[in-house]
């Protein structure tokens, strides 16, 4: 499958990576928008966030924890954002499903 996010997590595409175990990987973006900005993705191939279903709950969980957990080794104890773009409108690139942490600045809302 030609998926960006799929050879990053095979290993076949550089990538800076923070943590790795079964289901997810979280590595560095490639074009950081804060001092801290990674991305956590699941191992399979999921297009988008409208693709997820009941059986990826625990997988769903898991992004979060992740997300959760490096956040904190990350020194984002003041806060942080985590989001996950889905589809055109909502700003989505790859489509392969991440969610992003940004952190170590202040955020804004409404986003762009
Ligand atoms: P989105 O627009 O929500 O789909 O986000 C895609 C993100 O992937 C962007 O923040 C890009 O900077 C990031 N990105 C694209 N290619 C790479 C790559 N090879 N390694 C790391 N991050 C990437």
């Amino acid at each position: 499958m030609d998926c960006l996010f799929c050879k990053i997590a095979a290993g076949e595409i550089p990538a800076h990576k923070l943590y790795e175990d079964d289901l997810v990987v979280a590595f560095q973006d490639i074009s950081p928008q804060a001092p801290v900005h990674f991305l956590v993705i699941p191992k399979r191939h999921i297009p988008t966030l409208n693709d997820l279903s009941e059986e990826d709950r625990l997988l769903a969980g898991h992004i979060l924890l992740t997300a959760q957990r490096l956040a904190r080794e990350q020194g984002c104890e003041k806060g942080f954002r985590a989001v996950m773009n889905c589809n055109e409108q909502g700003g989505q690139t790859v489509y392969h499903i991440h969610m992003h942490v940004l952190g170590q600045r202040q955020m804004h809302w409404p986003p762009g």
